[in-house]
């Protein structure tokens, strides 16, 4: 019997998982990708000595990616090695205050009781209830694939899901445990990693703290890039066929075959597994006729946040952690910028990534390269006035809430933003991360991952289950390699 054929549009975290995963099946697959290098939005920039990873830098939930590395048969710390953060990182309040976040759980209770009386014990309580609610989170929803609202309600998740609040919303959850609003920020920072607000994602996701202080935070030695190498090297050992530098322009039926068309050929495939943004893919690359979702649906989803991003090469050792934030007292009118009334935040909460701190490689000795990620508005298309002025705001903001001075020594600078999302990814509407984890867009209410209209058409990454963020898109391949499986090999 020939070997069936699979197409991957798309080398992003989903689409290198779902091609391995396919390719240890016994398929023939190849990965069709648009850019000239793999990784997606984990992209990597490399200017005057400088690196930069592009997109992701925090790597968190090591377990799913040892996970992942072990079910294709191989060891994570053959491919890169890990180092483990302490401090997790530094939050700069914008009253003047610092806050270290130590590695060590215990420690941080500590540190939470100086904010408040009895916030060391609360801080415990929740973590117990956070780890709970990751085994039951995890388990239940994230690494089964439920397909449907009916395996959703089964009884076994009902049961086992007994006392994880699925309808209350983060912020009442946090109101719960800590009175004090640093406290509740520090519970709550991770939401932004989900693409969502305090007011519109489910107090479910309060697990994300299990995975911030007891799982802890790591950096791979070389940046995330490094593990992206290690995902395509592995794929490589298992026969996937990279073919990058070529846009796919249609995915349609023909005579029978799913086809893949790019600008030079056409590709006949038994299965096409896209990992390009599932909106883009319906609404420009498969014909209306076989889309799962029509205009309205798209356009009433709620949109994680775009993001502006300013790559700097400095002259000189920053001292800053590997990972900090500076937030002002009230975040709220930055989220209502970003969910309810699109537009550039006047008192920005934002991150700032140092990795020259943990690795010399990174920049050239006695130099730092530093990013800072604000997240804003999607489908927020700033003029170049606006971009300079705000980039202007973030450094001043930055001199000021954190003492560091940057901007004199700044020799090298990119900004990249929405509509860079857009030309090198074909982002939706200019979105990072796809749609937002709302309760209406958590879990089985994401998008499909089987097409419901053309045979042989899969999506997978981060717009699917389970969700945003690298470890959930590993999850998305290997579930779409199990559909892809099952419709081919029966
Ligand atoms: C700035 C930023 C910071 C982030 N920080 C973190 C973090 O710290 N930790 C974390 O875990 N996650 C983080 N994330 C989220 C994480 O990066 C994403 O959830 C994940 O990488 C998305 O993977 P994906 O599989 O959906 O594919 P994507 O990365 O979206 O890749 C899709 C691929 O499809 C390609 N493509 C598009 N159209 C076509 C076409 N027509 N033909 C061929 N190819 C096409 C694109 O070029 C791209 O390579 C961050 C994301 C961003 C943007």
């Amino acid at each position: 019997m020939t070997q069936q054929k699979v197409v991957v549009v798309g080398a992003g975290f989903g689409g290198l998982s779902a091609a391995s995963f396919l390719a240890d099946e016994g398929f023939d697959v190849e990965l069709v990708e648009k850019n000239d290098h793999v990784g997606g939005r984990a992209s990597v920039l490399e200017e005057d000595g400088y690196r930069f990873d592009m997109g992701p830098s925090w790597y968190l939930m090591p377990d799913i990616f040892d996970r992942y590395f072990e079910k294709l048969g191989v060891r994570q710390k053959d491919f890169y090695e890990l180092h483990r953060l302490d401090p997790n990182y530094s939050i700069f309040f914008k009253d003047g205050d610092r806050m270290d976040v130590p590695a060590n759980p215990e420690e941080a209770a500590e540190l939470f009781e100086t904010y408040e009386e009895g916030a060391a014990d609360e801080f415990r309580r929740y973590l117990t209830k956070s780890e709970e609610t990751y085994e039951i989170g995890m388990n239940e929803f994230v690494l089964k694939d439920r397909n449907n609202f009916r395996d959703y309600l089964s009884l076994d998740v009902l049961k086992n899901a007994r006392g994880i609040s699925l309808i209350k919303k983060m912020q009442d959850h946090v109101e719960e445990y800590f009175d004090n609003p640093k406290l509740q920020q520090v519970m709550q920072y991770t939401l932004v990693f989900l693409g969502g607000s305090p007011n519109n994602t489910p107090a479910l996701y309060n697990l994300m703290s299990h995975v911030d202080f007891n799982m802890g935070v790591y950096y791979p030695e070389g940046g995330i890039y490094s593990v992206v190498e290690g995902m395509k090297e592995l794929a490589e050992q298992k026969g996937v066929e990279f073919s990058t530098d070529e846009p796919v322009r249609r995915i349609d039926r023909e005579d029978g075959e799913t086809i893949v068309e790019t600008d030079d050929r056409t590709i006949e495939a038994d299965a096409v597994v896209s990992n390009a943004d599932y909106a883009f893919t319906e609404t420009e690359l498969v014909p209306d006729e076989y889309t799962t979702y029509d205009e309205d649906y798209w356009d009433s989803r709620t949109y994680a946040p775009s993001a502006f991003l300013i790559y700097m090469g400095i002259d000189k050792e920053v001292d800053l952690e590997h990972h900090s934030l500076v937030l002002p007292e009230d975040w709220s009118p930055h989220f209502e910028k970003i969910f309810d009334e699109p537009a550039l935040p006047e008192n920005p909460s934002y991150y700032i990534c140092n990795p020259s701190d943990t690795d010399d490689t990174v920049a050239p000795e006695g130099k730092s390269a530093i990013f800072i990620l604000v997240p804003l508005a999607a489908e927020l298309d700033l003029s170049d006035k606006q971009r300079q002025e705000f980039r202007d705001l973030i450094i001043q903001d930055l001199e000021e809430e954190t003492g560091v001075e940057i901007e004199e020594d700044i020799e090298y600078e990119k900004i990249f933003a929405g509509q860079e999302f857009k030309e090198k990814y074909n982002s939706y509407n200019g979105t990072a991360l796809g749609i937002a984890h709302t309760l209406r867009q958590t879990s089985v209410f994401r998008p499909k991952q089987r097409s419901k209209e053309m045979e042989g058409l899969y999506y997978v990454g981060q717009y699917t289950n389970p969700g945003i963020g690298m470890p959930m898109c590993l999850i998305s391949g290997e579930h779409a390699a199990e559909k892809v499986t099952e419709d081919l090999k029966g």
